[in-house]
């Protein structure tokens, strides 16, 4: 694509950057075969492309974003579909993030769009928060006909509160080879903790001692997606500072990440700070250590399965892991290693519409894909659903009774461990 950047203009980096990645798009269209939200309208602006181009007008003319940008990028999945079918390499993230930040700064929002992230930017990523979040929700809960689309789209999701909490260490079992931290999430924390419990389980059988830090929270991920990027770039520092800290008391192998959705935002902290002189090493020491938890297994070893009778699977292969981080057959291979049956889904490629805060505020195209993927989830016949994300977990468990869960309480389970308590 043809840009009309000035000199000045380019002599910020991020508008090089930008300038870059635009004029590497072709505008071939070959994404939006692939694009969720194109699919579902039609409208070149809820493309790739159309939005490349809507992110382009805005930065060259450095004006304020228009009610039509801010629209059809809040649209956007960030499911990065369209980076894996790009056959020039633009690096549609990283030109999205930059769109997504000039709207947050230069678009007034209607109040209660304003009142809605802000509310989800000072609640999801702190667990205690988000907990009591839950609690209050159930008050509110006879008056659901009467509230905001955000609010009953959140009462909508199928949530339970987890009760149980994993220890800041567990010990490895027998000798200990391996010292790894975990990514205990901050929704997972508060919604999703017997993930990290099996996450732990499973390798402290394998010989690792696992940290999980009390300092190290919330790692950005949510915020970013909202544009909120000062605040996401703040929450980073201190979860890479945590790292650090953690570090200096002890080499660590890994850092073990089970929620793919933070892990692609872990991985490409090392382009977040290439430019902040206090932090451009210390963030690709901890881009260079995450490691999903799927890679780990790679690295140490599945262990021996000890299961009979093993339920068929629907391996839900969820946008961050597949389309952000390029972890593609590996999940599927460690669950028929495990002893599973694995079923394919139709349109795997296509998100579920859970996108981190996605399926709240656009609730509307987030049910749409939701039914979608449900339908051909079902059409498997499958009885249990895996996905390496929370969010997918939600978002699909809230449309479907087949049980979901994460990938690693089946391995859990098929090496040892203790059986899902929804299977
Ligand atoms: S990230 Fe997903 S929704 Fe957004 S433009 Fe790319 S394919 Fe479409
Ligand atoms: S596939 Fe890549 S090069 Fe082609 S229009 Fe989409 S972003 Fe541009």
């Amino acid at each position: 694509m043809q840009t009309r950047f000035s000199n000045r203009q380019l002599e910020n980096p991020k508008i090089a950057e930008a300038e870059h990645i635009i004029r590497s798009c072709v505008h071939c269209g070959f994404c939006t075969a692939t694009c969720p939200t194109y699919m579902l309208t039609g409208n070149e602006l809820d493309s790739p492309r159309g939005r490349i181009y809507l992110i382009k007008e805005m930065l060259e003319n450095d004006r304020p974003a228009t009610e039509v940008e801010a629209r059809h990028i809040d649209k956007c999945l960030t499911c990065l579909s369209c980076m894996t079918t790009c056959p020039s390499g633009v690096h549609y993230a990283h030109l999205l993030a930059q769109g997504r930040a000039h709207i947050e700064k230069t678009y007034k929002r209607p109040l209660k769009n304003n009142i809605i992230r802000s509310l989800l930017s000072a609640i999801l990523p702190y667990p205690t928060r988000f907990k009591w979040a839950i609690r209050a929700s159930k008050l509110i809960t006879p008056f659901k006909r009467l509230l905001p689309a955000e609010f009953k789209a959140m009462l909508g999701l199928k949530v339970i509160l987890s009760t149980e909490k994993l220890a800041e260490t567990s010990e490895a079992q027998g000798q200990k080879k391996y010292r790894m931290g975990l990514h205990g999430g901050c929704v997972q924390r508060a919604v999703g903790e017997h993930i990290n419990i099996a996450t732990a389980a499973f390798l402290t059988r394998r010989g690792v001692e696992l940290i999980t830090p009390k300092s190290v929270g919330c790692c950005g991920a949510i915020t970013e997606h909202m544009g909120k990027n000062e605040v996401a770039l703040n929450t980073a520092k201190a979860y890479i500072d945590g790292w650090i800290e953690e570090i200096e008391k002890g080499t660590l192998d890994a850092i073990v990440i089970n929620t793919s959705g933070c892990g692609t935002s872990i991985k490409d902290y090392g382009h977040m700070f290439k430019d902040d002189p206090h932090y451009a090493d210390k963030a690709m020491r901890i881009s260079s250590l995450a490691k999903d938890i799927t890679e780990v297994i790679e690295q140490i070893g599945l262990g021996e399965s000890k299961i009979d009778n093993a339920p068929s699977v629907a391996y839900h292969s969820a946008c961050s892991l597949k389309h952000g981080q390029k972890i593609i057959g590996l999940p599927k291979q460690l669950l028929i290693e495990a002893g599973f049956e694995v079923r394919d889904i139709k349109e795997s490629h296509i998100c579920c519409g859970s996108a981190g805060t996605y399926n709240i505020l656009e609730s509307y195209m987030a049910e749409k894909l939701k039914k979608r993927k449900v339908t051909n989830i079902e059409a498997t016949k499958a009885d249990v659903i895996a996905s390496g994300n929370i969010g997918c977990n939600i978002q699909i468990g809230s449309g479907t009774d087949i049980p979901t869960v994460h990938i690693i309480e089946l391995l859990n389970w098929a090496t040892g461990g203790k059986k899902p308590a929804n299977l």
